[in-house]
């Protein structure tokens, strides 16, 4: 038996190349269930992997893709059946292990969850790492004193798969949201998913920099990093809170302590990555619950495998407007 896989091989002088090619089942990596796979996502991390950059994958040949919904084909393990539809995201799979850029998977059970109910194959990779992330910080906030009283949220990177998901998840929990973006042409998308308000992000980097600034947000879930956390740090109100994905714009944290020990900021890092299992079955719940995938409809787009090397470059200029999701077969 084979498959399609898109495939990343590095070349002499250091570059990356994928192409589409015919792989036999005996190459699959060790684990004891295999998933033929329905659909992948993608996310800023697999810019990344497809393109060398961060030196996350250090293996080659090596199949990208973070996070693959589809069905069990073969099992060893005694929690999942041949037939049962699954999702994985993180554990580093598609850095370490071959991921979801192929029609099939072999990977360990308990990296797998089960399709959470409700959600197809292709709604679970429409929410993908960047939704379970999302809500996993959206977690976080709300176990750290987070209600939709405390006022106003920022999110950051609001165009984006995290930052879009992130918007409409907290609007639809009743949230006051505000959506950073540095794409004024998606204001109205953003806006139906559910935000009150749009930051334009020149503007808001416009402002020179202070220790403390005007306090504004009674949280913000920050997809960007460098200066624009730290700005987003001096605006939080007293007691407010700032959850820290990721780093699209960079990886710095240029700030002061001053907001920290004046108006008691919290700053809370989210890692989906590895996270514990039944800490993700509760976020796919809750997920399944609260995503309303329908109206998210607009911001989906379905690519093959061949178009992946030039959808990567788009994720990692912030070219890509909510999610990308790909279809392996
Ligand atoms: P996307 O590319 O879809 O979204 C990132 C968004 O950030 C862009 O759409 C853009 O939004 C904004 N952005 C991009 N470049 C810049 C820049 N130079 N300066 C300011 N803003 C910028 O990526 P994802 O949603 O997949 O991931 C977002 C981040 O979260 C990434 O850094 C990723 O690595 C991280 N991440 C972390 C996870 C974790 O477990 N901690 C899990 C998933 C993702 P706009 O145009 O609206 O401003």
């Amino acid at each position: 038996m084979s498959f399609r896989a898109l495939v990343t091989d590095k070349a002499a002088d250091g570059t990356l190349t994928s192409s589409v090619q015919q792989i036999d089942d005996a190459r699959l990596p060790d684990g004891d269930v295999t998933v033929d796979i329905d659909w992948a996502g993608l996310n800023y991390k697999d810019g990344l992997c497809l393109t060398g950059g961060g030196g996350l994958v250090r293996n080659f040949p090596h199949v990208a893709g973070v996070d693959f919904a589809g069905t069990v084909c073969e099992s060893a393990s005694d929690r999942f059946a041949v037939g049962d539809k699954v999702v994985l995201t993180g554990w580093r799979v598609g850095e370490t292990h071959w991921g979801g850029y192929a029609q099939r998977a072999r990977v360990k059970s308990e990296w797998l969850v089960p399709l959470p109910k409700g959600l197809s194959t292709r709604d679970a990779m429409i929410v993908g790492t960047a939704g379970l992330t999302a809500m996993l910080a959206v977690d976080r906030l709300e176990q750290a004193g987070l209600k939709p009283t405390n006022g106003e949220v920022l999110v950051t990177g609001a165009a984006g798969g995290v930052g879009s998901i992130a918007v409409a998840l907290l609007a639809r929990l009743g949230y006051d949201v505000a959506a950073l973006s540095g794409r004024p042409q998606h204001a109205e998308a953003l806006k139906a998913l559910g935000a009150k308000t749009i930051i334009d992000r020149t503007e808001f980097l416009a402002q020179s920099d202070k220790p403390l600034e005007a306090a504004r947000w009674a949280a913000a879930i920050d997809n960007v990093g460098g200066r624009l956390l730290a700005k987003v740090l001096a605006q939080v109100k007293y007691d407010g809170l700032v959850a820290t994905i990721g780093m699209a714009g960079g990886t710095d944290l240029p700030a002061t302590v001053i907001p920290f020990i004046l108006r008691g900021v919290t700053l809370i890092g989210i890692d989906s990555v590895m996270r514990p299992t039944e800490q993700r079955l509760a976020a796919w719940q809750r997920i399944a619950e609260t995503f309303d995938i329908a109206a998210y409809g607009g911001l989906v787009e379905e690519i093959g495998l061949e178009q992946l090397p030039d959808a990567a470059q788009h994720i990692l200029a912030g070219e890509v407007n909510g999610r990308i999701i790909v279809r392996p077969s």
